[in-house]
């Protein structure tokens, strides 16, 4: 098991009709890769197409509670870019993938889905 790097999260509500980060066609979707965990809201598909998990237990669709980004993808605009060529770089889940968090809020139950570009 590899330990990584630890990032202090800190969490500012989104306002109604805003979203986590600018989604719109002026703004090439790779410009905030990396910078895309949030909690909450819609999940932002890295592959375009939803996963949404089933709880095991109650058989509904699961609430979506997270999504943690490739922390350290190398990109200009992201202020935690690590050098992909370097050794330094742990905070990379695939190929700048995404981790998606689902819970069942009746019966507790928690799933993980992984997405990649
Ligand atoms: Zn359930």
């Amino acid at each position: 098991m590899e330990i990584l790097p630890e990032f202090k999260v800190s969490l500012t509500r989104v306002e109604e009709g805003e979203t986590a980060y600018p989604i719109n066609d002026d703004v090439p979707h790779y410009e905030y890769q990396g910078r895309r965990t949030k909690l909450g809201g819609d999940p932002d598909w890295e592959q375009g197409y939803n996963e949404y998990p089933c709880c095991n237990e109650c058989k509904k669709t699961m609430s979506f509670i997270a999504q943690i980004d490739s922390v350290e993808h190398q990109w200009k605009s992201n202020p935690h870019s690590v050098d992909c060529l370097s050794d330094d770089q742990k905070w990379m889940l695939g190929d700048v993938g995404m981790i998606y968090v689902f819970f069942c809020l009746d019966c507790l139950e928690t799933k993980s889905v992984f997405q990649c570009g």
